[in-house]
């Protein structure tokens, strides 16, 4: 839990979002800055920090949220076009928001490698 953090805050639903699928352990809401025409960030509940900062403990809940990344692409209607999912960690990543999350990009083709 983190009392500034950008992330608890729509968690808290003290921060509007545009939710898109919620249960008792993550939350996907729209990127408001998209970098594609479908960009979701999916975050678990549990403020943790960055990608570091996992613990053996989170492993199931993690494993969920990534079975689940593939159900909200079906949703999306992106599960064939294809998708990408990144998680940034820490500076050289290009991390902005000190909650670990996922991002969920599709509607266009993507370049490899990133930049
Ligand atoms: P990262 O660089 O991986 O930390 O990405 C942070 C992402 O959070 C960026 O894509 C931002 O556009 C997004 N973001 C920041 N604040 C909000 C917000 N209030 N609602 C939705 N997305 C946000
Ligand atoms: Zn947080």
């Amino acid at each position: 839990m983190s009392t500034d953090c950008v992330f608890c805050g729509i968690r808290d639903k003290k921060i509007p979002a545009d939710i898109v699928f919620e249960d008792d352990q993550m939350i996907a809401f729209k990127d408001i800055t998209p970098q594609a025409p479908e960009h979701l960030l999916i975050i678990p509940k549990k403020h943790i920090r960055s990608f570091n900062d996992l613990s053996d403990d989170d492993a199931v809940m993690l494993g969920k949220t990534f079975v689940k990344i593939k159900d909200i692409a079906r949703g999306l209607s992106i599960s064939e076009s294809g998708y990408r999912i990144v998680v940034n960690c820490n500076g050289d990543a290009g991390q902005e928001v000190f909650h670990l999350h996922v991002h969920l990009l599709g509607g266009r083709k993507f370049t490899w490698p990133p930049g």
